[in-house]
């Protein structure tokens, strides 16, 4: 088969990244965390005092941020001008810092410019919130993946916890709802699932029953 795309897109906390790459591995295709993407973007204005509530600032900036996925290790490690900044951009900073910089359409410009690129390459599954949308509007299968609220609030935290983070349910699920307002009201390509992209509630299922629902929906299409 010639290279084919999976997009996966969904609210915060539903389990696209540990799904994708999963599903990534299985099928010997690159995974692309366009989350992660955002996160250094944002990352910048915070670690240079730059404001983000400001377009005129950060459109300013757009062309000194330099994002790069680099695959070291067998892990896929993500650099902000040569800094490798793989576990900084995982703080709740640095998420509130992501879903600000990604409402400005010229950072989307940019970002799914090169995600365009990537995907020209070779076979992928990219997760993020326009892929199904925006980015791959060609897809070979669009996945929308999403969970109750408190679900995801309860998964986030648990996997704050075990990285050894000081972090409270109750700030992690008010940090959801209000990432989920902005990127499902904003202008520019906001949080929606695609016309012909499949709803996949996760609330009750496993993430090793997500995973075979989402191959089964491959199989389908003759990715195997
Ligand atoms: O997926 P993750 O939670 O790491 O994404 C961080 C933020 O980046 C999201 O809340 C969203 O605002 C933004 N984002 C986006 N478009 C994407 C991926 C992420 O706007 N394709």
């Amino acid at each position: 088969m010639k290279n084919y795309s999976i997009a996966i897109d969904g609210p915060a906390g539903a389990g696209k990244s540990s799904v994708s790459k999963e599903i990534a591995k299985r099928l010997g295709i690159v995974y692309i965390d366009t989350g992660a993407m955002y996160r250094a973007f944002g990352l910048y204005y915070l670690k240079n005092n730059l404001s983000l509530d400001e377009e005129e600032v950060v459109n300013m900036n757009v062309s000194n941020v330099v994002i790069e996925l680099k695959n070291e290790d067998e892990e896929t490690k993500i650099y902000l001008n040569q800094e490798d900044v793989t576990t900084e951009i995982r703080t709740e900073g640095a998420s509130v810092g992501a879903s600000k910089v990604s409402v400005y359409p010229k950072v989307r410009e940019k970002m799914v410019k090169l995600q365009q690129e990537i995907a020209c390459k070779s076979s992928v599954i990219m997760d993020g919130r326009d892929i199904g949308t925006v980015v791959l509007p060609n897809a070979t299968l669009k996945i929308y993946l999403t969970a109750s609220v408190d679900e995801r609030a309860k998964r986030r935290y648990k996997e704050q916890l075990l990285k050894g983070m000081d972090v409270k349910l109750e700030d992690i699920k008010k940090d959801i709802e209000e990432r989920d307002y902005r990127d499902m009201h904003r202008e520019t390509s906001p949080l929606k699932q695609a016309d012909d992209a499949i709803l996949l509630d996760t609330s009750n299922l496993t993430q090793e029953e997500v995973i075979e629902e989402i191959l089964k929906l491959c199989r389908e299409r003759d990715i195997k």
